[in-house]
């Protein structure tokens, strides 16, 4: 069975105004925190090593994957990241074609850096360059320009990379629809293979919270992101990408496999403050606070940490079961994680999985969702519309 581990680096040079993510500037604990989660990591491996243990790791993404989130994961010394991913290997015996993406900044990456990266195993870079607009960047208040990022791409290339992922945010005041296709065209040229784009969100405790939530509005109108989003969609399609989730889109041969192990419902360990896991019938977290987790990892035994994953043990100083999931809970969690992509959701699937046809469970939401023309069924899969995509939230909410 393939393993999933997501690791979260919780530390950022400074904080974006828009970003409700846990991150912390706190630089100076990067040390002791990736000392902690090297420590999970054998923690974990001491878990799955043992035959009466967790170790049914399910899923039919048939590759395994590590993915390094954040924050931003190249923030700290190469030495640290590298270290952990040795770490991670040896405690999961991971494959050697497995999937293995580092999140990067693209002001805090350099030639250096990234081939020492490589050179230890990880294979695919998502850089988060947001923007190639100064203007845009400027208001996002991202500590990198365009040439910056263009000059990263670059970099990441010579470093042997060429599994490469870019993320673009959408629904920016002062961004224009061609400005999006303009970076889209360059990012093609460049020879990404990956985009992801996300729609900009005004979440409370931030600070464009206060900038912008009285105006957002009357900035970029609903309507204008919509179109912004569909155009892109287009636009992507026709420059080779294809579109497989609401948010990300590859060149076939592409997709990322870990993503797709959280919306193929498959199980996935967490490592560090702020990562969130899904093991057995237990979504779980830790809390998104460095030092608990330091101080946890420190002192907790591979007995208590066996216990927990086994859903065994309750609330621990920095993990917490965030939900037990029943058989129910797995069932609606089904439209809700696969209705974002566009393969929708594979009835045969889900009644190998639950023997049960998910119209028997679901009938009235199916039927009211294709009635109003914002879900489609065809042959053995029911997916979203166009007119559904700009609904997803709300049709989703249906099967809950
Ligand atoms: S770099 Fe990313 S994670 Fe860090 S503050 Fe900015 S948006 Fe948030």
């Amino acid at each position: 069975m393939a393993r999933h581990i997501y690791v979260h680096n919780p530390f950022c040079a400074r904080k974006c105004p828009y970003c409700d993510f846990y991150s912390i500037t706190k630089t100076e604990l990067c040390e002791e925190f990736y000392k902690a989660a090297v420590r999970e990591a054998e923690l974990i491996g001491s878990v799955i090593s043992d035959p009466a243990g967790t170790g049914s790791i399910s899923g039919n993404n048939d590759k395994d994957t590590i993915y390094f989130g954040g924050g931003t994961p190249t923030l700290p010394d190469s030495r640290l990241i590298c270290e952990l991913l040795g770490a991670l290997r040896k405690a999961f015996n991971i494959a050697s074609d497995a999937e293995i993406t580092l999140e990067a900044n693209p002001s805090s990456v350099n030639a250096e850096k990234l081939s020492e990266c490589r050179q230890a195993g990880f294979n695919r870079i998502s850089l988060g360059v947001q923007s190639l607009d100064d203007g845009v960047l400027k208001t996002l208040g991202r500590l990198h320009d365009s040439q910056r990022a263009i000059d990263a791409i670059g970099e990441i290339k010579s470093a042997g990379f060429s599994n490469i992922s870019a993320d673009l945010i959408t629904g920016v005041p002062g961004q224009t629809v061609e400005g999006i296709l303009s970076d889209v065209k360059t990012f093609k040229e460049l020879g990404i293979k990956h985009i992801s784009t996300y729609s900009l969100s005004i979440e409370e405790g931030t600070a464009f919270f206060d900038r912008y939530r009285k105006t957002i509005e009357e900035l970029v109108p609903p309507e204008t992101e919509r179109e912004m989003y569909h155009r892109t969609r287009e636009y992507l399609q026709e420059c080779g990408y294809e579109t497989y989730e609401i948010s990300n889109s590859a060149i076939p041969g592409f997709r990322s496999i870990h993503n797709s192990s959280y919306w193929n419902s498959c199980e996935y360990f967490a490592i560090g403050a702020g990562a969130h896991g899904y093991i057995g019938d237990m979504r779980y977290g830790h809390r998104d606070d460095v030092a608990s987790y330091i101080e946890e990892m420190k002192s907790i035994t591979s007995q208590e940490y066996k216990e927990f994953i086994e859903g065994k043990k309750g609330d621990l100083k920095s993990l917490y079961a965030e939900e037990i999931l029943s058989e129910e809970d797995k069932m609606r969690e089904v439209p809700f994680l696969r209705l974002r992509t566009t393969e929708g959701i594979l009835l045969d699937d889900f009644l190998r999985r639950f023997g049960v046809e998910f119209e028997e469970v679901f009938g009235q939401a199916v039927k009211t969702n294709i009635e109003k023309g914002l879900l489609e069924r065809k042959e053995r899969t029911l997916r979203l519309t166009r007119s559904g995509l700009d609904l997803a939230n709300i049709v989703i909410e249906d099967f809950l």
